[in-house]
């Protein structure tokens, strides 16, 4: 399998508990590497842009207004097929169904307080990589 480069992000739930290094325990254990991290707080414009294939969803506002209620930490992670990877660690959208010894599963509040995450696709990580990081601020 190819190497492959996801976008993370530890969202406010996780960062407000104190659970950045907890979160990357699982990522490192899991064998993906954190080849780019930084705590920002993000903007609300960052924060729409980000999420705008989900506009028109009815918890649009309410997420928005998540992420941008605490710090965030927001990662590049590298591995073998990491982008399916990362999904697999992070475990399902609503932690109430994910499987044990996922983040969402040990760390997370509710399905829209999930304390993390990853691209769904190699297209989209690429997009959301260039979001938050310059090439030289990735050092795998
Ligand atoms: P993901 O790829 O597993 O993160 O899930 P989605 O792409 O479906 O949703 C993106 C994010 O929107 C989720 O991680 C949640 O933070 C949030 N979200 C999804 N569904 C709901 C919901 O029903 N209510 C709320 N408040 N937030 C949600």
């Amino acid at each position: 399998m190819a190497i492959e480069r996801t976008f993370s992000i530890i969202k406010p739930d996780a960062t407000a508990r104190n659970l950045t290094g907890a979160v990357n325990a699982i990522i490192e254990k899991a064998g993906l590497r954190i080849v780019a991290q930084k705590r920002i707080r993000m903007s609300r414009e960052q924060a729409e842009t980000f999420y705008a294939v989900h506009k028109a969803r009815p918890f649009f506002g309410e997420l928005v207004d998540f992420m941008i209620s605490a710090p965030v930490v927001v990662q590049v992670l590298e591995g073998e097929g990491a982008i399916a990877k990362y999904r697999d660690v992070m475990g399902a959208t609503d932690p109430s169904k994910a499987a044990d010894g996922t983040i969402r599963k040990q760390h997370a509040k509710s399905i829209g307080e999930n304390s993390v995450h990853g691209s769904d696709a190699a297209e989209t990580a690429a997009i959301e990589i260039a979001q938050f990081f310059s090439g030289n601020e990735i050092v795998g």
